[in-house]
């Protein structure tokens, strides 16, 4: 009895199964995570969401651990004990944005090879050793390889992120278990949680507090950690996203065509910039980048909504989908702040000093992790308990609403910083509030996000609709680079009109949203009659 619950506690963290890897006790009691094992089942769920668990739990420990210190180890100085590359925040803000837009960005074409070459599984191997190369070569000390390393991260990332994500609701397909699948994905929203939280306090204090590169090597090792255990556990997907969906023969020859296209556009590209004869500042390359995939997104809409050949109920669900995914777009250009602006804000405007120890920077971060830990269960159970009484707000009302708890969010930092006008610095107390709205908005908006792009996309364009989900996030995540840069341009003064404008296009964009909505329902009731 004690054994199999010191077996859950450490299972948690994989440790369990590591140990008794190593120790090749193979069939001990407690979990078993082997083939001796008859059921398909663990816990009345797909076995395999624990492979799927621990390797997106270090994957994203990898990559929140990593992020976390972007922005500090770009604006660092470049003496002292720790030194940093000495960037403007307008230059470091917007790579940052540039990186987190790509990562998210690439998911799309990482689809694609899946789908069309590679087979879900292997396209997450892949990924996972690339992000680990990725981060191996930023835990070297040399400022040279540091694109070289934020690249290879951002690919691997696109191959992984969104593949691992389809493979869990295979898994369910697979076994008939479709009823399970949201339930399955809340289960898998907890792995990213839990693995942020460790990225956040381990790459965070080693990156702070020894030296930028062991901090970056940590997230290396944590990755690491994560393809061991995703070759070693791999079978228990079974055939859940082995084989790529189309069995078309030319693929492999139009890729070829397509990578050596690209390939020379890249290196013409590179060659422009280095030579010089291009100049492209990161802020002016952000802002390119953050209308090329708004247009991406927009002509992908498009052809859904005219071109598509969908039936008008299916067109309706697109709408509402349109109207997910400006709100996200909306949502992912604050809450990814808290890597930009607001960790400066916590660098040097807020005091971090308890009882003598000065806490790092980054550990800050780790309210929104732990925080969705605790309340995903009872947002969960909210609109459960909402549901059973018909009161389940519509999917429009709880975009809207994540959208005003990250409004709300900036509006308590607009308080903080007026406070830190006049004292300098302010408790912890005000980034832990705004962490915690933007939580709530992330519980509101997030998990149904995902759940409504795998239900209401039309049945052909499933695959996809993944990547389109992600577009958003990368259309936030340039947007929070943009606007981190703009609010930490000049310190503390440069803050307020930046907050208070996002204040405002966050009404604007839940108007729009209420508005349309309406519209929606208007349209489908004059159908209907
Ligand atoms: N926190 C979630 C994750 O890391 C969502 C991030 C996003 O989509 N921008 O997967």
């Amino acid at each position: 009895m004690a054994r199999a619950s010191f077996g859950q506690i450490f299972t948690i963290i994989d440790l369990a199964s590591w140990l008794r890897w190593l120790r090749q006790e193979r069939s001990e009691g407690g979990f078993q995570l082997n083939d001796q094992t008859d059921s398909q089942l663990f816990l009345g769920h797909p076995k395999g969401l624990v492979t799927l668990f621990f390797t997106e739990m270090w994957e994203r420990m990898s990559y929140y651990g990593m992020r976390a210190l972007l922005v500090l180890f770009m604006t660092g100085g470049l003496t002292g004990f720790n030194p940093g590359l000495g960037w403007s925040q307008i230059e470091a803000q917007a790579v940052y944005g540039i990186y987190v837009g790509l990562v998210y960005f690439m998911v799309v074409p990482g689809g694609w090879l899946a789908d069309n070459l590679f087979g879900h599984q292997k396209a997450v191997l892949y990924g996972a050793v690339v992000i680990a190369l990725g981060h191996l070569v930023l835990a070297v000390p040399i400022n040279e390889t540091f694109f070289l390393g934020l690249a290879l991260v951002v690919l691997g990332t696109g191959l992984l992120k969104g593949n691992i994500s389809t493979i869990v609701g295979r898994l369910y397909e697979n076994q008939g278990m479709e009823d399970k699948r949201d339930a399955g994905y809340t289960i898998f929203y907890m792995s990213i949680n839990i693995g942020s939280t460790i990225g956040f306090v381990v790459c965070g204090y080693l990156g702070e507090k020894v030296g930028w590169h062991w901090g970056f090597g940590a997230a290396a090792v944590g990755m690491l950690l994560g393809v061991v255990s995703y070759i070693r556990y791999r079978h228990l997907l079974g055939d859940a996203g082995l084989l790529p969906n189309s069995h078309d023969e030319g693929v492999k020859e139009r890729l070829i065509l397509r990578s050596v296209f690209l390939f020379i556009f890249m290196l013409a590209g590179a060659g422009l910039l280095i030579s010089g004869v291009v100049t492209i500042s990161p802020r002016d390359f952000a802002e390119n980048f953050a209308y090329f995939l708004t247009a991406v997104a927009a002509i992908y809409f498009v052809y859904l909504y005219f071109f598509a050949g969908l039936e008008p109920d299916e067109q309706r669900r697109i709408l509402l989908l349109l109207l997910l995914f400006v709100a996200a777009a909306a949502f992912w250009s604050g809450f990814d702040q808290s890597g930009g602006s607001l960790n400066i804000f916590a660098r040097d405007y807020t005091d971090l000093n308890f009882f003598g120890f000065e806490i790092p920077v980054s550990w800050v971060q780790v309210f929104n992790p732990i925080m969705v830990i605790i309340f995903a269960p009872m947002f969960a159970a909210f609109w459960a308990y909402l549901a059973k009484r018909n009161l389940d707000p519509s999917y429009p009302i709880k975009f809207v609403g994540g959208v005003f708890l990250m409004a709300l969010s900036f509006g308590v930092m607009l308080v903080a910083v007026s406070l830190a006008l006049q004292t300098g610095t302010v408790g912890v107390q005000w980034l832990l509030i705004t962490y915690l709205l933007q939580t709530w908005g992330e519980l509101t908006l997030s998990p149904i996000g995902l759940s409504a792009f795998s239900k209401y996309s039309p049945k052909k364009y499933t695959g996809q609709m993944f990547g389109l989900w992600f577009l958003a996030s990368a259309i936030g995540g340039v947007l929070a680079g943009i606007l981190g840069g703009d609010a930490m341009d000049s310190g503390l003064e440069s803050m307020s009109p930046t907050f208070t404008y996002m204040i405002q296009y966050y009404a604007v964009i839940a108007i729009a949203i209420l508005g349309l909505a309406w519209a929606i329902n208007k349209m489908q009731s004059r159908n209907s009659t």
